[in-house]
């Protein structure tokens, strides 16, 4: 009999589904992908196959009217790598969901009812969830036989202690609204701090991590023992580190300031807060790689708006400490996380007396791999463990199925 070893991880937003096909032996990659524009005359697909004779990229411009016809041209696209979806090798689908509420710690297997919580979630996270349902529906209508599983942002916070997850106000209100803090790139928070543990040669019950997850959107961690005790975002991702175009932490207030004084709409302050603030707000750029080459060339806003992004950063980096007591390991991941040797640099820089420094040459180091970037006499490990969020999901979703 044919095993089923292949998950099939799925990432859906509004506008677009990443995918990957993973053998699950070995955890090797048979092809990745991105479709971009559904809806729009002009949707592209680039399909990278990596094993086999059909390897190589390749891209198919054409109209895609919704997630089922770019689902199907992923389904063509597959077949003719011979890894079609009807193959019977493939044994589930994991999804990305990015809001599980309360309800959710664990990777779960999707039913009718699991989507109707997840629908219920769509007033506290209304970017994300419609799309994620749109992409579980897709898939379940093209294998239905399949088993198919729901790998949520939020599951990896879940743990985190009631004063630490509730905002300080009127109770009643926020229950009546499910107000409070889930947090949010879980699966990356997860899947870092358990490497890191292994970097450090340790279980991750032993050890206390500081996950910086530092993308476009960006987030903080502290994980005492493998479980979440604290994370920056919030109710939405918007709070906490200074982000690509996210603000992260504002006082309250300006909301309605802006709402008294500027005349601006509850959608305004969101656009505004979500995608016009950040380092896109403050220097008009959001690649970290820009910003630095800007500021080698004395460019002031962008160095004030790297300044205000490390400033930042360097609270929670002191904040978690004190909520962990003790700190095995900071561990840098994602976008720059793994590849900004000078925001690993400034962001420790001045904390030699919590036992944190950064060595400069291993610093400079450029690698995929996990890898230590202290020197050998720091007391607390410091980190860059690049993030692996569809190997995460695939992972959860084969272990559930073959539980
Ligand atoms: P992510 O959301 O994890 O894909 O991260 C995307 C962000 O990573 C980009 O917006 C850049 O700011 C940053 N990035 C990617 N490559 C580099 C690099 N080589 N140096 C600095 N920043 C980078």
């Amino acid at each position: 009999m044919t095993q089923s070893t292949r998950v099939l991880v799925l990432n859906s937003g509004s506008s677009s589904v990443k995918y990957q096909l993973l053998d699950m032996r070995d955890s090797a990659r048979l092809a990745v992908g991105l479709v971009e524009r559904i809806g729009e005359e002009t949707s592209r697909l680039v399909h990278t196959p990596l094993t086999g004779e059909g390897a190589g990229r390749r891209e198919r411009t054409a109209p895609m009217a919704d997630h089922a016809a770019a689902l199907n041209a992923v389904a063509e696209e597959l077949a003719a790598d011979g890894l079609g979806l009807d193959s019977p090798e493939l044994g589930a689908v994991g999804h990305r969901v990015v809001h599980g509420g309360l309800k959710f710690s664990e990777p779960t297997v999707i039913t009718d009812e699991v989507m109707k919580e997840i629908e219920r979630l769509v007033p506290v996270a209304p970017l994300h969830n419609p799309a994620n349902i749109t992409g579980i529906r897709t898939a379940r209508a093209l294998r239905p036989d399949l088993p198919q599983v729901a790998v949520f942002d939020t599951a990896f916070h879940t743990s985190m202690p009631e004063y630490a997850a509730r905002y300080a106000i009127d109770t009643v209100t926020a229950d009546a609204h499910r107000i409070r803090r889930y947090g949010f790139h879980g699966t990356s928070h997860a899947y870092v701090s358990r490497r890191t543990a292994a970097l450090l040669g340790k279980d991750p019950s032993e050890v206390n991590v500081i996950v910086l997850h530092l993308g476009n959107g960006a987030s903080a961690s502290a994980v005492r023992g493998g479980r979440c005790v604290d994370t920056s975002m919030g109710l939405t991702p918007l709070e906490g580190l200074v982000m690509g175009t996210r603000s992260g932490d504002v006082d309250a207030a300006v909301t309605f300031h802006l709402m008294r004084v500027a005349g601006m709409s509850a959608d305004e302050i969101d656009d505004l807060l979500n995608k016009k603030s950040g380092l896109v707000g403050l220097c008009g750029d959001n690649d970290m790689r820009e910003i630095r080459r800007r500021i080698d060339e004395g460019d002031q806003r962008a160095q004030l708006a790297f300044d205000i992004y490390i400033h930042r950063l360097k609270k929670y980096i002191g904040a978690y400490y004190a909520v962990l007591g003790r700190v095995d390991a900071v561990a840098f991941t994602a976008g720059v996380g793994e590849n900004a040797a000078p925001v690993r640099e400034a962001a420790v820089a001045g904390l030699e007396e919590l036992g944190l420094a950064v060595d400069a040459d291993l610093n400079a180091v450029r690698s995929d791999e996990p890898r230590l970037i202290s020197p050998e006499y720091a007391c607390v490990a410091v980190a860059v463990v690049p993030t692996d969020e569809e190997l995460e999901i695939a992972q959860q979703t084969y272990s559930l199925v073959n539980a």
